[in-house]
């Protein structure tokens, strides 16, 4: 079966997260409107710039409907921006935007002399060969609650890949990379939603409490 997976296309890179889903087998559609996350199975939303981003969200009754169906299971992953909309907390105050993940972040963390650049990066879940990860003004995950998995992190200890539940977020961007895997993930955790009865699916996704108790 293929999956639907949306991409919030209001602002922001969204294009090449849809080739991604498209090189992974998912079928990409752009969400605009609160009718177009009908019948979608998971959504990815793009980097860009979040104020924007959240003001685009309210002008289009999105808020809702996306909380709702991250309710029912259905994978969401963000990047970059995106991550900075699915934080529960955003350092300085900010109010949140869909707070799906149970993180504190801090925009635009790596300031001025660094504010673009490339790394190999260690993500486990996805294999031996590192991630190519694209850093563009990017947030930085400042503390995660007892559920988040972190997925990735950076020489120095700076968390910036996290996974809770049915929610994934990288403070990078691997659609700018070519890099497939994140989004093969959430297509097969939309696999998984979409039919519990098969595979992995009838597993909880495992949380980092749950890895310790083993
Ligand atoms: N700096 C942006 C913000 O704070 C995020 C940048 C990105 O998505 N590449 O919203």
């Amino acid at each position: 079966m293929t999956m639907r997976i949306g991409v919030l296309a209001l602002q922001g890179a969204f294009a090449e997260h849809v080739a991604s889903l498209r090189a992974v087998g998912a079928e990409p559609v752009e969400v605009r409107l609160p009718s177009h996350l009908d019948d979608i199975d998971g959504l990815v939303i793009p980097g860009g710039e979040s104020t924007t981003m959240r003001k685009l969200i309210d002008r289009w009754g999105l808020r809702q409907p996306i909380l709702e169906l991250a309710g029912r299971g259905a994978p969401v992953f963000g990047t970059c921006a995106g991550m900075i909309v699915l934080a529960r907390e955003i350092a300085g105050g900010e109010e949140p935007v869909l707070p799906l993940l149970d993180v504190t972040v801090e925009r635009n963390a790596f300031g001025r002399q660094l504010d673009s650049f490339e790394t190999e990066l260690d993500v486990p879940l996805l294999g031996d060969t590192p991630v190519h990860a694209v850093f563009i003004r990017a947030p930085i995950i400042d503390r995660v609650g007892p559920d988040v998995d972190v997925m990735a992190s950076l020489p120095d200890g700076r968390i910036v890949a996290v996974r809770e539940r049915n929610v994934i977020a990288t403070a990078f961007h691997p659609e700018l990379a070519r890099e497939h895997r994140f989004h093969r993930l959430v297509a097969t955790m939309a696999a998984e939603h979409a039919d519990p009865g098969e595979g992995v699916g009838r597993r909880p996704y495992p949380t980092r409490r749950s890895q310790q108790g083993r």
